[in-house]
């Protein structure tokens, strides 16, 4: 009887994970093929993760030795599914397609002067820093102004803040691009102001990440004492919540500190929603109500505005979506259309459970999958077309697929790329250097 073959869409975390354990909880040999729109695997621990996070992006070397080591687990990198090949298609060619694709949208606040320039999604910031190649090198400029606001008290608004007070031998260590790592030399922002809607006691950042800041050596964190004097919603939540508990003795910790006059400062500001960004053309201010007290306004000066209040879903052709949670929406992993079962559909990471949680997380939620998609296997046969079907397919469409050979060469390249600046690694950032290298190392040139 033929191996079952499974599609995996997205090579992030969730995608990673869920073709690996496909692979190593199946008892009988399964097939694999995991489809990324990029020419590259990993998605958000190579363009999420923080560079300066270089533990947390390690997961890439155990996800490595699973793609070389396993049999029958491909990587088709430069596909785009829903254009390259339909979901229906891949319904029909596949004994089970797992969305793992994540959360590539942004929320917005939805108030006046959001479409100013310098007013961006954090995401397009940590976009640009990464080295995504959607991003152009000029996206984001940050000579000239003095501070910058970020919105949200999230796990990617610390990184967002951290990065901008980064000193360059710092960056000089990570793998981002050169221009990249100029364009922060060149920063004149030294203040970061850190504004949270609700107090301190909700911040959804977690500890160690906090500590992290503190320990930036070229940078003031200040938190001010009179914003630890909790309300009694606050103090409930402390009551009830040991990781807030260890937050709150952090930012104690960090208002008695105080000011120690070092040349950056990151601020938080807590209990402030935004109401309105000011400018003209471009964002030179931001106008904040307290949520304790609306009829309480201030503004304050922003050269540049990065909103970081959450990822977002999307829809993708054919395949149900929740407007509301901006998750595909499923049960036990299976994908469900109001009441009916998408049969052979199943989804994995942010897609599923929206846009929460660290890297790791994304194991047990993969492995939900994959219990879930290897039960059903079990009662039915395969009718898969062969791997030879859907590369003749791919190749009648015009569609370089960027294969593992080619991806390791892309990685050859940059590990090269870093040493020509003494430097362990920088990362290619244009599409067009991705795929040269790819077509060096045999793909099909029409990439
Ligand atoms: P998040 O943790 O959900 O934080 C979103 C923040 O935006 C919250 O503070 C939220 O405040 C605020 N917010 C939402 N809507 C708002 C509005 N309209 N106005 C003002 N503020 C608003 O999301 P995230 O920071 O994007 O992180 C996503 C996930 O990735 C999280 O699970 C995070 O831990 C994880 N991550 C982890 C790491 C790490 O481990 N180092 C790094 C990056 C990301 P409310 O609480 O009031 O809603």
């Amino acid at each position: 009887m033929p191996a079952p073959r499974i599609a995996v869409i997205g090579s992030g975390p969730s995608g990673a994970y869920t073709a690996q354990l496909l692979t190593e909880e199946s008892e009988t040999p399964v097939e694999v093929d995991v489809f990324d729109r990029l020419p590259t695997p990993f998605g958000l621990v190579r363009y999420g993760v923080a560079p300066d996070h270089p533990r947390v992006k390690s997961i890439t070397t155990s996800f490595t030795d699973v793609f070389e080591e396993t049999p029958g687990l491909r990587f088709l990198g430069n596909v785009q599914i829903g254009r390259d090949l339909k979901i229906h298609e891949l319904r029909a060619h596949y004994d089970a397609v797992v969305f793992a694709h994540g959360a590539p949208l942004d929320r917005s606040l939805g108030i006046p002067g959001e479409h100013l320039h310098g007013v961006d999604a954090v995401r397009d910031f940590v976009s640009w820093y990464q080295g995504h190649p959607d991003q152009s090198a000029d996206a984001f400029a940050l000579e000239g102004g003095r501070r910058a606001v970020v919105i949200g008290l999230g796990n990617v608004a610390l990184d967002a803040a951290r990065m901008l007070v980064r000193e360059t031998e710092d960056l000089r260590r990570t793998d981002i691009p050169e221009h990249i790592v100029e364009a922060f030399a060149a920063s004149t922002i030294d203040e970061v102001v850190v504004i949270g809607r609700r107090g301190p006691a909700f911040a959804k950042f977690t500890n160690k990440e906090f500590i992290e800041l503190l320990e930036v050596e070229s940078t003031d964190v200040i938190i001010d004492p009179a914003d630890l004097e909790l309300d009694a919603e606050q103090q409930a939540h402390l009551a009830a919540d040991p990781a807030a508990r260890r937050l709150m003795a952090t930012f104690q910790k960090a208002a008695d500190r105080g000011v120690l006059g070092r040349a950056k400062t990151i601020r938080f500001v807590f209990d402030r929603t935004p109401v309105e960004f000011i400018g003209e053309g471009s964002v030179s201010g931001i106008r904040l109500v307290r949520t304790s007290d609306p009829s309480v306004s201030e503004t304050m000066d922003a050269d540049v505005a990065l909103r970081s209040v959450g990822y977002l879903g999307k829809p993708l052709d054919g395949l149900p979506f929740d407007k509301r949670t901006g998750t595909v929406p499923s049960r036990d992993s299976r994908v469900v259309d109001g009441d009916d079962l998408v049969e052979g559909v199943y989804v994995a990471g942010w897609i599923k459970r929206g846009p929460n949680g660290v890297v790791g997380t994304n194991r047990k939620c993969a492995l939900d999958t994959v219990t879930s998609v290897l039960e059903d296997l079990a009662t039915g046969e395969s009718h898969a077309s062969s791997a030879d079907v859907i590369d003749a397919l791919l190749v009648e469409r015009g569609v370089g697929v960027v294969d593992w050979n080619a991806w390791r060469a892309i990685e050859a390249a940059e590990i090269a790329a870093g040493e020509a600046v003494g430097r362990e690694r920088v990362k290619l950032h244009l599409y067009e250097d991705m795929l040269r290298v790819a077509i060096a190392a045999g793909i099909p040139a029409h990439a």
